[in-house]
């Protein structure tokens, strides 16, 4: 199991589609392992794998809180449905777009078919934090991101704050 890169805006990756995975094998149960180490070491709650740079229809999570046992859950090719009529307000964050916080309304309930770590089909209801979490999570398939649902400004200020984190921690290292 290794720590990978979380890639951050403004890379162009992250406005890919990601493509279906074709089988769940070994080779995907690593990258799904990678991808929990890699959002456990960011103390990140969701990860797609875009945001390691893989454009797969893949989504790890842990909404376990602090004092709770780890319980890591993995997504493969999810597909949403019958999402409820009621929006819900939550302040979301990303660990592609870091110190940026802002809120975003989505359903507040919403159907989720996947296959787990080991390729079984699962089918369930997602609610409360499961349900934002999975729905922001979803998006990053699509090539969305959270900020995106914000007015341009706000979009152009966080891409911009960003940036500005980037070249800080590239000079510190450097240093
Ligand atoms: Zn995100």
């Amino acid at each position: 199991m290794a720590v990978r890169e979380i890639i951050t805006v403004p890379d162009p990756r992250l406005k890919l589609v990601s493509q279906p995975v074709e089988r769940v094998d070994e080779e995907l149960r690593d990258l799904m392992d990678d991808m929990l180490q890699s959002m456990y070491a960011a103390d990140g709650i969701g990860l797609a794998a875009i945001q390691v740079g893989v454009p797969k229809r893949v989504i790890v999570m842990d909404l376990a809180k602090a004092d709770e046992a780890p319980a890591p859950r993995y997504f493969v090719n999810p597909v949403l449905s019958d999402p409820s009529d009621n929006l819900q307000p939550y302040e979301e964050g990303c660990l592609s777009v870091p110190t940026v916080f802002d809120e975003v309304e989505r359903p507040d309930r919403v159907r989720i078919q996947y296959l787990d770590y080991d390729g079984k089909p699962c089918d369930e209801i997602a609610e409360g934090m499961f349900a934002v979490c999975i729905q922001h999570e979803m998006d990053h398939l699509e090539g969305i991101l959270f900020i995106d649902y914000l007015s341009r400004l706000k979009r152009q200020r966080a891409v911009q704050r960003v940036k500005k984190l980037d070249k800080d921690k590239t000079r510190d290292d450097a240093a």
